[in-house]
């Protein structure tokens, strides 16, 4: 494919890329709907669906020396007629294949119409899986074409597909769209730069990408896109940061002898008291909180380390102001049980304490609402629904994320300077992110650690147990409920289904409730249950009024039950190590003896190594450094948690140094424009939101 030189850049006219696909290629408007289940919409989607691997045609092997379990490529002749047999709506078509070092047995499924296609006697160029066994070789649903195809053969792209939609149909998309918008990709990299950095010109690049001509031809496009990427989200949050400096509209908080004072009795009755470490953080959110300036804090603390009564005495204080704060949690069921709490803590306080939730009635919000707009309500909790549009507050001052994404908290933050004011911000996160990449992605934040745990905690004893364990788990569970104590235990999925055999939530309560367990009050909780039904069962587990709690993975972050013991996670393996030692923390949030059992019935030694170094380890930091390393580059433990951009070339991690590089360049780039006022910075503001930003419902984020 010839790549058209991009010829000026003053162009800044991106339309063109938001025109739909059929703007410049044939497809069916069935074809249409099934683009739309991959977010492609857009010419610009579509050459930005990326391939995630490509199949190497070029590389033709012998027969004789295929290895086993990889894919790979072969030239040779059908020696056999094909045979086809048919069972009901399924069939398999088969044939024997040979290149004169070795023949090799070719399998199909569910493609009866290539039975025509394979002549005995043609030739053919084949690429699939190989499997070796006992010198024997078989190749399984392989892709072929004619051996005297004029085709060049070359590395194919391989992309994300969903049903009904072929491999085919994609590269044909890509191939005829491409090239007519060579010319209006949006390029953002400085001239020097793609000099200096030696990268391959951009529409070069989505060529190669897309339809590399060799493996260095991929290799210089993947430099070049990575690049891009970096330079991008580097520069976005470069902007937030230096927007932020020149930001001096947030409510200061006062305190003053007498508030002080109230504020110290309201610790003091505490029943337990404040670690050294949640004092000081408490300090610094004060005194950030006197200034105009607003506050954009990060509270990172392993979980159970006690961050909660940091937020509620942090809004505490803006209470005592006469100021409001909002809470805004990633479950109901946690949303439930921090109001709870909240609203016990402050019943002696001249304020209300109002909770909000998607499924709260009309009625209850309207209620809401005024209480808001009159000031009354001086701490509302609550899932997204907190940030509606609806709701106006009289003098919104702080906004308070428990482990909630980065940059929802940012739009939402704009969404709230509807009223011309700022608001101070403080997010609550038990992912730890190491620190080099916390002082470049978090540049704008400040950050508080809190390290140390309440005095007093268990270490958590961490158990693996296999299939036939059953038995003697179950008896570990009943000794638990025996002597007073609750328990969680955590399930894959909500309901069984034919193909896998994960053990299911619902499956498991009905066997417990009415087999072995049915002496006890067993308590189901899940994530398809109704608002009301989840809030009855968490309020029931927490009230000691169901011992056994049959759940899902909806109980993963902040839910808090001092009384429970024991919590046993069913199919481990299933689970990422930060989002198992968040599950393990759980338990061992009172005084009690506490354990996790992981059951597995995996056999990988991979995935056990994995499962043991949650036993031996109980330091979150070390465990998602662990998830870092052995989970594969882009695949980053706390993108979500942290609601960075996913990044598609390039890895937090890895890429470490060169985000230093790029993080610099970025830097006296931006600094550049400003002071010349040559440029503005708002095409790489666009560019990002184009590609990252929750852009027509896509959440990349
Ligand atoms: P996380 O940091 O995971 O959000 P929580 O805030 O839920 O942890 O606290 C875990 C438990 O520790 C709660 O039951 C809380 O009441 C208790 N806790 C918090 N701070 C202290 C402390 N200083 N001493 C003793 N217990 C504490
Ligand atoms: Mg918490």
């Amino acid at each position: 494919m010839g790549v058209a030189r991009k010829e000026s850049d003053n162009s800044r006219d991106w339309s063109l890329l938001w025109q739909p696909v059929r703007k410049y290629c044939k497809v069916t408007p069935h074809r249409i709907g099934l683009l739309e289940r991959l977010n492609i919409n857009t010419v610009y989607d579509l050459v930005n669906h990326m391939p995630t691997r490509y199949e190497n045609w070029a590389d033709i092997k012998a027969i004789s020396s295929l290895e086993n379990g990889l894919d790979q490529a072969i030239k040779a002749e059908v020696i056999r007629v094909p045979s086809l047999r048919r069972k009901g709506k399924f069939s398999t078509l088969s044939t024997m294949l040979s290149d004169g070092t070795d023949i090799i047995k070719a399998i199909w499924f569910n493609q009866p119409y290539y039975k025509d296609k394979l002549r005995k006697g043609d030739r053919f160029f084949l690429y699939g899986r190989v499997k070796r066994q006992n010198g024997f070789f078989e190749i399984v649903n392989p892709a072929f074409r004619p051996a005297d195809s004029i085709d060049e053969l070359s590395l194919l792209p391989v992309y994300p597909l969903t049903k009904g939609l072929t491999q085919a149909a994609i590269r044909g998309y890509v191939k005829e769209c491409l090239p007519q918008i060579y010319s209006s990709l949006p390029d953002i990299l400085p001239d020097d730069i793609v000099r200096e950095e030696r990268l391959v010109d951009l529409a070069e690049a989505y060529a190669s990408i897309h339809f590399p001509k060799d493996e260095n031809a991929l290799a210089a496009a993947r430099d070049r896109l990575a690049y891009e990427e970096l330079f991008l989200v580097l520069a976005e949050f470069s902007l937030m940061k230096r927007k932020k400096a020149g930001r001096n509209s947030a409510y200061p908080i006062r305190m003053d002898r007498e508030k002080a004072m109230i504020f110290k009795r309201k610790v003091d009755s505490l029943p337990y008291k404040l670690t050294v470490d949640q004092k000081r953080t408490i300090n610094e959110i004060v005194s950030d909180m006197a200034n105009k300036r607003p506050m954009s804090r990060l509270v990172q603390g392993d979980v159970g380390s006690g961050k909660t009564i940091v937020a509620a005495l942090s809004m505490y204080a803006v209470a005592l102001a006469g100021m409001q704060s909002i809470m805004m949690v990633p479950t109901s069921v946690l949303a439930e049980q921090h109001f709870r709490n909240l609203k016990s803590m402050f019943s002696d306080d001249d304020f209300s304490v109002d909770l909000m939730l998607g499924s709260t009635s009309a009625s209850e919000k309207k209620a809401i609402r005024e209480r808001l707009s009159s000031g009354r309500t001086r701490i509302l909790i609550g899932t997204q629904a907190v940030l509606s549009e609806q709701n106006e507050f009289k003098m919104p001052a702080l906004l308070v994320t428990d482990e909630q994404h980065r940059f929802g908290v940012r739009q939402r933050t704009l969404l709230l300077q509807r009223s011309g004011r700022d608001i101070h911000t403080l997010v609550m996160s038990a992912t730890p992110i190491p620190r080099t990449l916390a002082l470049i992605v978090y540049a704008d934040l400040d950050l508080s650690n809190i390290t140390t745990a309440p005095a007093g905690r268990p270490k958590i004893e961490t158990y693996l147990a296999g299939q036939s364990d059953e038995d003697r788990v179950y008896d570990i569970v009943s000794r638990q409920l025996v002597e007073g104590r609750q328990v969680y235990y955590v399930c894959p999925s909500i309901e069984s289904d034919e193909e896998s055999d994960k053990v299911s939530a619902v499956e498991l309560y009905e066997t417990l409730s009415k087999g072995r367990f049915s002496g006890y009050r067993v308590g189901l909780l899940h994530g398809a249950l109704k608002p009301d039904d989840k809030e009855r069962v968490m309020h029931d587990f927490l009230s000691r009024k169901v011992d056994l709690l049959i759940c899902t993975t909806v109980v993963e972050v902040g839910v808090d039950n001092p009384n429970a013991s024991l919590i046993v996670i069913e199919n481990a393996e299933c689970y990422g190590l930060a989002t198992l030692h968040q599950l393990r923390g759980r338990v061992g949030r009172g005084s009690y003896r506490s354990v996790c059992i992981l059951k597995s019935a995996a056999e990988s030694d991979k995935i056990m190594e994995r499962l043991r170094f949650v036993c031996s380890n109980s330091d979150g930091f070390v465990l998602a450094q662990k998830d870092l390393e052995t989970r594969g580059p882009g695949d980053f433990f706390g993108t979500r948690q942290h609601g960075l951009p996913a990044l598609r070339f390039s890895d937090y991690h890895t890429d470490m140094p060169k985000m230093q590089r790029i993080s610099k360049q970025v830097e006296a780039y931006i600094d550049l424009i400003s002071e010349s006022g040559a440029g503005s910075t708002d095409d790489l503001a666009a560019l990002f939101e184009l590609k990252y930003g929750a852009f027509r419902g896509r959440s990349s984020l």
